[in-house]
């Protein structure tokens, strides 16, 4: 055998890296040799292959057969200097990754091509180690048992990383990631694996600890990392979830326990956010309800929506008591699942893209309701919800003219509600938008305010007309030792008048607070105390008993 086969170099490159492979071919006799790493990986029938260029080819997805051909023969007849391409290629396990693959001729003196050299690198992301972090990545999953070795398996995620990327870009987003897998890195146990899940999701795999160990190890990682020191000296505070899963005995598999920690995970953010919450069947039960009612919806959507409705709840004038408008709520009960709240359905709207589609059925009925209601009631202010995500849609303001314009509403007296103030990453573009709907008439809410930090700034930056004061203030006005309530309300609304804006002040559960907002000059008052949200034919019932209305 040729001695370029025997040789100690290409066994050191050859073991020097898993996910590069070498290979040598003696072109006289068309016998090459592999590496150990190229033969284990995409299961050769050995080191040694005859008519390897036959043999490989078959490894290569038939749809990039073509550009490797033309490359290779392009190197073997000389018209190319270097074999330099990219395809997939088929694996042990069966499917194909993509590898960059190098090669290059060497011929004797009369220009005989002799010897072919290369080395093929797995690009497509299977490589063992994560480029930013230097974790490992997810694909080494593989190599663990978690069947006989008993242990907590812990999935650390970001609470609101994009945030920290629209506020800080993204570089500052990698030293953040960076900065906090070290810091990951650096508490685990000897023994421990840490992964980087992709995105800002961390796997920590603590074999042979129980859950208190793994709690404990959290509660550290929180208490280290709940402020990042970025290299200018900024400081960026995060937050972080967990979910924990327990093996062997939760999963015993690697799909079962990435299953139950994504699950768990998404539960601690939506549900106990900061936190780490093992695995139980109260998630698995949730998770199979989410999954129930994006379908249901998805359904219902096509559905013409069916199952959607609006419910009223009305706004009060202070000084008469009577009813100037209402807000309109939605509500949806689906095929399998009726109790779904609104919190609950629209999360998922939002989560999952559905919002836009059911936010146009919301804008479409609030404005045909408000035109069909003023013959016999005279204008109402009708107001309806609109995330922050719905104002991205580039068709919005288009529909609410077209629907204004279909039902003859009165857009002075159609009042558009920004939900979670707090979201906003482009104000300025926003307040574009908020301009020219009220040029055109309309009137625009920031609801909740007051909770978010940002609600201040966005007074700075958003042309409103209303400020809706949050319910956490209100509800609780007349109970001793909420003095301190009053005062925020009071001088919310006190900057309101200075500010020439309407207040509208939510959450009036009962008298004794109703007496309380009753002096404090609000535009509108809202809340249980007067009504709950009701469906159309019971606000109707109320807007007959309305004393003044019919004369407005
Ligand atoms: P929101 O805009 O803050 O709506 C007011 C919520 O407070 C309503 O809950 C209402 O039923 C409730 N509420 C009214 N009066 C009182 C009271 O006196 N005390 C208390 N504790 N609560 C009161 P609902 O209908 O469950 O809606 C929850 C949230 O869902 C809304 O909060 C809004 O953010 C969102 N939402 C509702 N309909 C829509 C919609 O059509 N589109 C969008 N994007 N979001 C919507
Ligand atoms: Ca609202």
């Amino acid at each position: 055998m040729s001695d370029i086969f025997n040789n100690e170099l290409f066994e050191a490159f050859g073991s020097a890296s898993d996910n590069v492979y070498i290979y040598v071919c003696d072109m006289k006799t068309d016998i090459s040799r592999w590496s150990k790493a190229a033969v284990d990986y995409f299961g050769l029938s050995g080191e040694y292959l005859e008519n390897a260029a036959a043999v490989w080819g078959q490894h290569v997805h038939p749809d990039d057969l073509k550009t490797y051909t033309e490359d290779i023969t392009g190197v073997f007849s000389g018209k190319k200097k270097y074999h330099d391409c990219q395809y997939r290629a088929r694996n042990a396990s069966g499917g194909y990754v993509w590898v960059e693959c190098k090669g290059s001729v060497i011929r004797n003196a009369e220009e005989t091509p002799i010897i072919f050299a290369g080395l093929m690198t797995r690009i497509d992301g299977q490589s063992k180690y994560d480029s930013l972090t230097g974790l490992l990545t997810t694909h080494e999953i593989r190599y663990f048992d978690f069947a006989s070795q008993p242990g907590t398996a812990l999935l650390i995620g970001m609470d609101g990383f994009r945030k920290i990327i629209s506020n800080y870009g993204y570089n500052t987003g990698d030293e953040i990631l960076i900065k906090f897998s070290r810091e990951i890195n650096h508490l685990c146990k000897p023994g421990w694996k840490t992964l980087r899940f992709g995105g800002d999701e961390f796997l920590v795999i603590a074999f042979s600890s129980g859950p208190e160990e793994a709690a404990d190890f959290y509660k550290e990682i929180c208490r280290e990392t709940d402020i990042i020191k970025l290299d200018d000296g900024r400081r960026v505070g995060i937050s972080i979830s967990a979910g924990g899963v327990l093996f062997p005995q939760d999963a015993d598999a690697k799909e079962v326990l990435i299953n139950k920690l994504e699950h768990s995970l998404e539960y601690a953010k939506n549900n106990q956010r900061g936190n780490l919450v093992f695995f139980s069947e109260e998630i698995a039960q949730k998770h199979e309800r989410g999954l129930v009612l994006r379908e249901d919806l998805k359904q219902s959507i096509k559905n013409d929506f069916k199952g959607f409705e609006l419910f009223f709840q009305p706004f009060i004038n202070p000084g008469d008591g009577t009813i100037a408008g209402c807000e309109c709520l939605l509500r949806w009960k689906g095929e399998r699942i009726k109790d779904s709240y609104p919190m609950e359905f629209i999360k998922i709207l939002e989560d999952y893209g559905n919002i836009h589609d059911v936010g146009f059925w919301v804008m479409e009925h609030a404005i045909r309701q408000q035109a069909a209601w003023r013959d016999t009631y005279g204008e109402l202010q009708v107001s309806f919800n609109v995330s922050y995500q719905q104002f991205l849609d580039d068709t919005f303001e288009e529909k609410a003219i077209s629907y204004i314009e279909k039902y003859g509403a009165n857009p002075n007296y159609i009042i558009i509600e920004l939900t979670e103030s707090c979201q906003v990453e482009a104000p300025k573009a926003l307040a574009a938008m908020f301009g020219r709907l009220r040029a055109r008439g309309f009137k625009i809410a920031l609801d909740d305010f007051g909770t978010a930090y940002a609600s201040m700034e966005m007074l700075k930056w958003l042309p409103v007309d209303y400020i809706k004061v949050e319910h956490s203030f209100i509800r609780e006005l007349a109970q001793p030792g909420h003095d301190i309530d009053y005062v925020i309300v009071d001088s919310l609304l006190e900057m309101c008048r200075r500010l020439g804006y309407d207040s509208i002040i939510e959450g009036v559960e009962d008298s004794k607070v109703a007496d309380i907002v009753g002096n404090l000059n609000a535009t509108l008052l809202q809340g249980y105390h007067y009504s709950h949200p009701v469906c159309r034919k019971d606000f109707e019932k109320l807007l007959d008993k309305n004393v003044n209305t019919q004369t407005r």
